[in-house]
């Protein structure tokens, strides 16, 4: 059985309390949401801390509310809120689409949008016992010099898994941090760089407090897609969001985002496709986009040609869904 190692649990009730405490201890600290991700990597010594502070008793980061402009969603507000929320489901509908595919019942009773941000990347050899690691000589994310993923890569690749990020990116969300220095904001698409053993660009003594998501014109369409092979409880092995704004009945410009390749999401931008219809030859042609500009690698437990393939049929699904076509069967594999 893996056990919890010793930790100091500190549990502010106001985000001045949280942001002073996170100070004091960097980098030795976490923020513990749901603890859903952030539990299980300390059991497999994955992430190794000795305090953690807790986002439960901070008001500010619970809850969602909407102005006429915008919905604000609390870093600390459960997945499962965010799924059944009606304002989200009505203004956003593949956010909780996206959070209602996470995990399992449960989980998602606990996990939060906060650490669903902030997850750790995966890899097929980081999210292992640390002894299985070591056996293997470690790696660039575990006491190691080697990347199993890319020999001789300088830099570690393991994956984005996150599934509510490239929705957001594709609603043009901005994410709201806190720390002693002050409030911060950032688009959640400049939130992520290419370091897997630090991918996001949140600092260890910052809090991330809020996610602010501009309501959507009525003509903006977006689409969610996710591939994993158990459907009920598996992290995605491809994802994509599709994001199309439409005037007159044609294609003004939009994005497909592309996420679990490696730390940071792919964004292609279709302003060079402005003008096109919204009909099936659009499916194609972003299909065709991403198989060119996106490439999984075998960073995760899947044949990454058989992922560069799905990523391809996700994406095409994702525009017939928002062009009222109906879904057609997946292709025989080779
Ligand atoms: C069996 C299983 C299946 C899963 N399946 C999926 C899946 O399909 N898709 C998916 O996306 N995820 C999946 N997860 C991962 C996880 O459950 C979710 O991503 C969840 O949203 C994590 O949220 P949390 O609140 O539990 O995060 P925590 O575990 O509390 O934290 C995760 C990380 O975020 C940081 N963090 C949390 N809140 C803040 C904050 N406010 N400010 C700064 N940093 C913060 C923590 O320090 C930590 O580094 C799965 C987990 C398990 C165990
Ligand atoms: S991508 Fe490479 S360095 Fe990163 S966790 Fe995987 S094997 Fe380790």
């Amino acid at each position: 059985m893996l056990r919890l190692p010793p930790f100091a649990l500190h549990q502010p009730t106001t985000v001045a309390e949280a942001v002073a405490t996170l100070k004091e201890f960097a980098p030795d600290v976490r923020v513990i949401s749901g603890g859903t991700d952030l539990l299980p990597n300390m059991k497999l010594a994955q992430t190794k801390v000795s305090h953690l502070v807790s986002a439960k008793f901070l008001d500010e980061l619970h809850g969602i509310t909407r102005t006429d402009t915008h919905v604000r969603i609390g870093a600390a507000t459960s997945l499962q809120t965010l799924a059944e929320d009606e304002d989200v489901r009505e203004l956003l509908p593949a956010l909780a689409y996206a959070a209602s595919r996470i995990a399992s019942p449960q989980i998602r009773q606990m996990g939060t949008l906060g650490g669903n941000i902030s997850l750790d990347t995966r890899c097929r050899y980081i999210n292992q016992s640390e002894l299985w690691r070591e056996a293997l000589g470690g790696c660039l994310k575990s006491h190691g010099s080697e990347c199993h993923v890319v020999p001789g890569g300088q830099g570690c690749v393991a994956a984005l898994s996150a599934d509510t990020v490239a929705p957001l990116i594709a609603y043009g969300a901005v994410a709201e941090m806190a720390s002693v220095l002050g409030p911060r904001r950032a688009p959640v698409q400049e939130l992520f760089q290419q370091d897997g053993t630090w991918h996001v660009r949140i600092a260890r003594e910052e809090l991330l407090v809020a996610i602010e998501i501009p309501i959507p014109a009525p003509q903006t369409r977006v689409a969610y897609r996710k591939w994993s092979v158990r459907q009920s409880i598996d992290f995605p092995l491809v994802s994509v969001a599709v994001r199309l704004d439409v005037a007159d009945d044609v294609l003004t410009g939009g994005l497909v985002v592309v996420s679990a390749l490696g730390p940071r999401p792919r964004v292609l931008t279709l302003e060079r496709l402005a003008g096109s219809a919204i009909d099936e030859s659009l499916a194609e042609a972003l299909g065709q986009m991403v198989h060119e500009r996106a490439r999984p690698l075998p960073n995760l437990p899947y044949d990454a040609e058989y992922r560069r393939e799905r990523m391809v049929v996700e994406v095409r699904r994702a525009v017939r869904v928002l062009a009222g076509l109906p879904e057609r069967p997946l292709p025989v594999p080779r």
